[in-house]
């Protein structure tokens, strides 16, 4: 537990503002369009934005699954889907200009399909409009049911996310227990055997008592699902009823596993205090040529 906690000083300095984010801002508000970036509060809004980068949360705000360490609410949405919403996030993603777009979503256990045909109509309606826009789905695990998977991976994505979230030993209790690392770690593997020109994903929270030799095994675990790229940011509990915070990882550590990441072979790693899975997710994509 880390009741007195004390933030340090790394994480209280971040920057606002800019030309380019006030006009994205500006368009966000005056259309009404909904960010995971706005909702979330997240500190790297101006550096994305600025750089046409963005996350929209399809299929609701309400999940079917409770993870200890997320503050979006639980319930069920009995099947519920907006017919619109692929219109809808096409539009959005015009209007702010995205050059690189996250497409994330609740858990919808719900769904017979996990919502995978309804997220690769999105996909495909954002592609439709936007052409020059890189796609990332950031999904859930469709209970590890592999046809789910092909259905998001076939619908014109270059980046494939599924998050493992923490190492093997913390998965329960920090996650909810439909999730399993083995599970994430068999979608990943899926994803990236299935086609293998879509680059795959997955982001680590540090700070929730993971031990070193924990996380470098969970690297070697991503390292053989073939896992193309690796975040690591620090987890930081929104409220006192969630997860506890077991520590703050300082930069250089965060630096530290960016080096043994790439040594181990990923084709990049993001690492840092700041960053969310999204984060560079668009000069991570330039870098290699895609997109
Ligand atoms: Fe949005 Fe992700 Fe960037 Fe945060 S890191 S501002 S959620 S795109
Ligand atoms: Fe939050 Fe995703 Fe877990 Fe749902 S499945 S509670 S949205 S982390």
């Amino acid at each position: 537990g880390a009741a007195g906690l004390r933030k340090p000083e790394w994480l209280r300095v971040r920057i606002k503002g800019g030309e380019t984010f006030e006009k994205v801002n500006a368009i966000v508000h005056e259309h009404r369009l909904a960010t995971v970036c706005e909702e979330a509060k997240c500190p790297n809004m101006s550096e994305c934005w600025s750089s046409g980068t963005a996350t929209i949360m399809l299929m609701g705000d309400v999940c079917t699954r409770a993870c200890r360490f997320c503050a979006v609410n639980t319930g069920n949405p009995r099947g519920w889907l907006d017919a619109e919403e692929p219109a809808n996030t096409a539009r959005s993603v015009e209007l702010m200009g995205l050059k690189y777009v996250v497409l994330t979503s609740v858990n919808r256990d719900d769904l017979p399909d996990g919502g995978a045909g309804h997220y690769a109509s999105c996909v495909r309606e954002v592609k439709a409009r936007n052409p020059q826009t890189a796609v990332e789905a950031l999904t859930p695990d469709f209970l590890g049911v592999l046809t789910d998977v092909e259905t998001v991976v076939d619908s014109g994505i270059e980046v494939f996310a599924q998050n493992v979230e923490t190492v093997r030993r913390l998965t329960h209790p920090v996650r909810d227990p439909r999730a399993s690392y083995e599970q994430t770690l068999d979608v990943l593997a899926h994803a990236k055997r299935y086609r293998p020109d879509v680059l795959t994903k997955t982001s680590l929270m540090l700070g929730l008592g993971e031990t070193e030799d924990e996380i470098v095994e969970c690297m070697d675990d991503l390292c053989a699902a073939n896992v193309d790229i690796l975040t690591f940011g620090q987890y930081l509990q929104p409220t006192r009823h969630h997860y506890p915070i077991d520590r703050y990882v300082t930069p250089e550590e965060f630096d530290k596993y960016r080096r043994w990441g790439l040594d181990k072979g990923f084709l990049e790693v993001v690492s840092g205090v700041f960053v969310r899975s999204s984060y560079r997710a668009e000069q991570v994509l330039q870098k290699n040529n895609v997109g």
